[in-house]
């Protein structure tokens, strides 16, 4: 898929940049596509027409941005299987979790903001004031490649719903569904200059939007090294700025906890998406009593977690998303080695089963400290740490080691591991394996962001709040 425009105010434009960015298929290691690389012309271009939508959209009907936002997750049903096959090709995600969690969430999420409008209220009263919510205004959105669609549609939605325009930066490594996407929001009536997609390398366009005077918001969604970045680039205009950044979750069991379940669901929960999820359960924090019978199902079903090529239905773990992350992913696995840490499953390089690819092989290890690189980074690949407790405060206390905190886990029984959950400094915890849910509030403590992305929290974001006093009868 060759792309040579950039969509700008309703169409789409020839960019001023130069060059292309190619994107390569992390599992044939092919090319198989490109987009522009734009440059600040292309931002100024996008910026002002973004500028000028905001009057009529911040202003528009409430009944036609749920409508559009209804048309929309329609929209990304009917075209699953492109947008499913597309990322799985960019990104290397196993197909059916593309199906499900790549365009099945983005598509629930633009319809509960559709649903959201209907009762959400705009006004209300305090003493001799009226209290306003109206859009912040034109919003700058940059965006990672792990879940590209659903992190650009967490973006999107709740700002169309809000009466904001906006400009998009996708990664350079998962670009083609950015551009698929904007396809559908022109196809579906969204206004002209409503949303403007502009591609380019993160290093120029994305500090070029943060910093740019006529932008009201940076929402940003990356590493936490380049949070810091666009929050320095943003500071000398004041933009309100909202950082969805890196994690090291912990996940702990509890004495009381079902060990066993527990244990098998610890797996999937750090290799979802081949362990290229911001919120994974990485650390797996365990009762030294039962550290044997845990490490015994965790090395066994590691072991049978066989990467392969991910539009083969039964294939689990496919391979990182390039081979920078691929090189990145297989350094940490031999620091691990080298601190001491024990290879309870995986290890260092290709998978058997692979040939080409940038492919590492699931991997766990024990016996793991705090002082461990392993420990205390984000390894963004398929790397389970373990590491044992005597007592529930020593739990707590290395479920909080760390700088992030965006997620977390804890087993047992229901109401001591709610207990425990309200103590994690963390944004989601997951009791005893309590699923996902898109209309509650996601985001970090720590290092691992601020602000809030989806639900009604990820809509007020996009709001500015007036006090209109009236004088007192
Ligand atoms: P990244 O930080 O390298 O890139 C993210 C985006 O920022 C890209 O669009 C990139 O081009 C752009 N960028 C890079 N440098 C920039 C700069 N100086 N100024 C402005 N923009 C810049 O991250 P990535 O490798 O694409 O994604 C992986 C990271 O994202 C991981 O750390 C992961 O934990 C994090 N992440 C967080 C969440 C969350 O919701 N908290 C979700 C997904 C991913």
């Amino acid at each position: 898929m060759r792309r040579e425009e950039l969509y700008i105010g309703g169409e789409w434009v020839r960019p001023h940049g130069e060059g292309e960015i190619q994107v390569i298929n992390p599992t044939t290691e092919e090319i198989i596509g490109s987009v522009p690389v734009g440059n600040s012309d292309d931002i100024n271009h996008a910026v002002s027409k973004a500028r000028s939508a905001f009057e009529s959209w911040s202003m528009s009907p409430i009944e036609d941005r749920i409508k559009i936002l209804n048309d929309l997750s329609t929209a990304l049903k009917e075209l699953t299987e492109e947008l499913a096959q597309t990322i799985t090709a960019e990104v290397g995600t196993p197909i059916g979790y593309s199906r499900m969690a790549m365009v099945g969430t983005p598509r629930v999420v633009s319809r509960s903001y559709a649903k959201m409008l209907e009762g959400f209220e705009w006004e209300h009263e305090i003493r001799n004031s009226l209290i306003v919510k109206e859009p912040i205004g034109v919003c700058a959105f940059i965006t990672p490649w792990n879940f590209p669609l659903h992190q650009i549609i967490g973006k999107v939605a709740p700002a169309i719903a809000a009466g904001c325009t906006m400009v998009l930066k996708p990664s350079k490594e998962a670009p083609l569904n950015a551009f698929l996407l904007a396809d559908i929001l022109h196809d579906i009536g969204l206004p002209p200059g409503v949303f403007n997609l502009v591609s380019g390398h993160g290093s120029e366009v994305g500090e070029i939007l943060s910093s740019h005077p006529d932008i009201d918001m940076v929402s940003f969604t990356g590493s936490t090294s380049a949070g810091v970045r666009v929050s320095q680039a943003a500071a000398s205009t004041v933009k309100r700025v909202t950082l969805e950044l890196g994690g090291k979750s912990a996940n702990v069991i509890l004495d009381d906890a079902d060990v066993i379940r527990a244990a098998k669901s610890a797996i999937g929960a750090c290799y979802q998406n081949s362990g290229q999820t911001c919120s994974a359960l990485t650390r797996l924090i365990i009762p030294k009593d039962h550290e044997d019978e845990i490490i015994e199902i965790v090395s066994s079903r590691v072991n049978g977690y066989t990467p392969g090529d991910p539009l083969n239905e039964n294939t689990r773990c496919g391979p990182m998303v390039s081979e920078k992350q691929q090189q990145s992913v297989l350094s940490y696995i031999t620091s691990g080695i080298d601190e001491g840490a024990k290879l309870i499953a995986g290890g260092e390089g290709m998978p058997e089963e692979c040939d080409k690819g940038f492919f590492v092989r699931p991997t766990a290890f024990s016996n793991v400290t705090p002082e461990m690189k392993i420990w205390k980074e984000e390894i963004f690949g398929p790397v389970l740490v373990i590491t044992t407790y005597d007592t529930e405060e020593e739990a707590l206390e290395l479920a909080n080691d760390s700088i992030y905190g965006l997620s977390g886990g804890v087993w047992g029984t229901n109401e001591r591991a709610i207990q425990f959950a309200k103590k994690m400094r963390t944004g989601q915890v997951s009791v005893n394996g309590g699923q996902f849910n898109v209309s509650a509030p996601f985001g970090g403590y720590k290092q691992s962001g601020n602000g809030r992305e989806l639900g009604i929290d990820g809509l007020q974001e996009f709001l500015e709040i007036k006090a209109i006093q009236r004088p007192i009868e």
